[in-house]
C-alpha cells in the first residue's frame, strides 16, 4: 500500500471536525446570534427615541442661504428680508447690498439680487 497515501488520508481524518466540534461551534454560533439580536433590539430602541425627540423639535427660526439668515414663516416659506447672521435683525437694502444696522455687515448680494437670492432659498434648509 502507499504509504503517502495512508499518512495522507490519517491527516486529513486527524483534520476533520468532530461532531463534538460541530457542535461546540453551533452553540457558539447560535450564541452570538442571541447577543446580536438583543443589541440590535437595544439599538433599534435607541433610534426610535431618539427620532421621536428630533421629529418633536420645533424648526429653528432662522434658515442660512447665501451668508445671510432668512426667517421661516409658519406655512414653511421664509420672509422676504435677509437678516444679520450675528445680530439676527433684518438687514435695510436699497441699493448695493443689504446692511446691518448694527453691525454694518454687508450680504454678499446686491438688493437687485435680493429676491432670486430669496427664490433659490432650498426648501429644507
Ligand atoms: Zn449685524
Amino acid at each position: 500500500m502507499n504509504t503517502s497515501l495512508v499518512k495522507y488520508l490519517l491527516e486529513a481524518i486527524q483534520k476533520a471536525p468532530t461532531v463534538a466540534n460541530l457542535e461546540q461551534r453551533r452553540a457558539l454560533a447560535e450564541d452570538l446570534a442571541a447577543k446580536y439580536e438583543r443589541e440590535n433590539a437595544g439599538l433599534r430602541a435607541i433610534v426610535a427615541r431618539q427620532e421621536g425627540e428630533l421629529n418633536s423639535r420645533p424648526a429653528p427660526e432662522f434658515a442660512e442661504h447665501r451668508g445671510v439668515l432668512w426667517k421661516r414663516l409658519p406655512n414653511g416659506g421664509f420672509a422676504s428680508d435677509a437678516y444679520c447672521p450675528k445680530c439676527r435683525v433684518a438687514m435695510s437694502a436699497f441699493v448695493g447690498p443689504a446692511i446691518c444696522s448694527r453691525c454694518n455687515l454687508e450680504a454678499p448680494f446686491d438688493f437687485g439680487e435680493m429676491r432670486a437670492v430669496h427664490a433659490a432659498i432650498p426648501l429644507d434648509a
